[in-house]
């Protein structure tokens, strides 16, 4: 019942100066789409929520919950592709700076992953490809489609200084 914790204005502590903030550490860690757990049997109870505005807990949540308790609050949805976490592009750009991050075309919507993807090793007609193509994910050494610099945005986390702060980010 934390109702009145609303987020803040100012919450550049949130980022303690890294250039990343908190929620999206918290973003990356989470695991989506597992069933909730407090609303076992309801047919829209994956987990596939994520607010910005407070911390959840767990952090992850399903489409009742954000209805109770988040109503007012910036969510994101997490959406799946091929197994992996993806959000759309239109969701996090006004909270995040996602210059660099490779966006892909996904069921028509620009989407970029959240967290970097398991490679195949070795042979393979993947494999392959990578190596052909001019463009690498700085961090992971993914081939990339066109000339970004990072496969996922959990890969530009880990930039030595990382920037993910929108200059108008604060006002809102
Ligand atoms: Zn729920
Ligand atoms: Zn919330
Ligand atoms: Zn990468």
């Amino acid at each position: 019942m934390m109702m009145r914790r609303v987020a803040p204005p100012s919450s550049e502590d949130d980022s303690s100066g890294s250039g990343v903030p908190g929620w999206l550490e918290a973003l990356l860690g989470t695991r989506f789409f597992l069933a909730c757990a407090a609303h076992p049997g309801s047919p829209r109870n994956e987990c596939n929520m994520f607010c910005i505005d407070c911390r959840a807990t767990p952090a992850a949540f399903c489409y009742y919950c954000r209805s109770h308790r988040h109503a007012s609050h910036r969510v994101i949805q997490i959406r799946r592709s091929s197994y992996h976490d993806v959000v759309r592009v239109t969701e996090v750009e006004d909270v995040l700076d996602i210059a660099g991050v490779q966006t892909y075309v996904i069921n028509s919507a620009r989407v970029l992953f959240l967290n970097e993807r398991p490679q195949p090793r070795g042979a393979g007609a993947a494999a392959g490809k990578a190596a052909a193509s001019p463009y690498n994910c700085e961090i992971c050494g993914r081939a990339l489609l066109d000339p970004f610099r990072f496969c996922s945005l959990g890969c530009k986390v880990h930039l030595p200084y990382p920037s993910f702060l929108l200059c108008s980010a604060r006002s809102r």
